[in-house]
């Protein structure tokens, strides 16, 4: 289980890409997206996906399934 970044609604502002454990998240030609062999949904870390805790758009940091 992963999460994904909806490319269309992020606004790269880069918040959530120093708060994920895993550092699952990172710049790609200029949009962030998420390694999905490196995402863990947070378990064990955090009590919620940080990458979706702290997006400042709604429902854009989202699982992948
Ligand atoms: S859900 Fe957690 S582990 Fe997965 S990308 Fe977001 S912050 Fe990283
Ligand atoms: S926090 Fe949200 S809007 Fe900002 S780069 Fe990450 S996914 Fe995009």
């Amino acid at each position: 289980m992963a999460y994904k970044i909806i490319a269309s609604q992020c606004t790269v502002c880069g918040a959530c890409e120093f708060e994920c454990p895993n550092a699952a998240i990172r710049l790609k030609n200029d949009i962030y997206i998420i390694d999905p062999k490196k995402c863990t949904e947070c378990e064990g870390a955090f009590d919620a996906p940080q990458c979706d805790a702290v997006c400042p758009v709604p429902k854009t940091c989202v699982p992948a399934g």
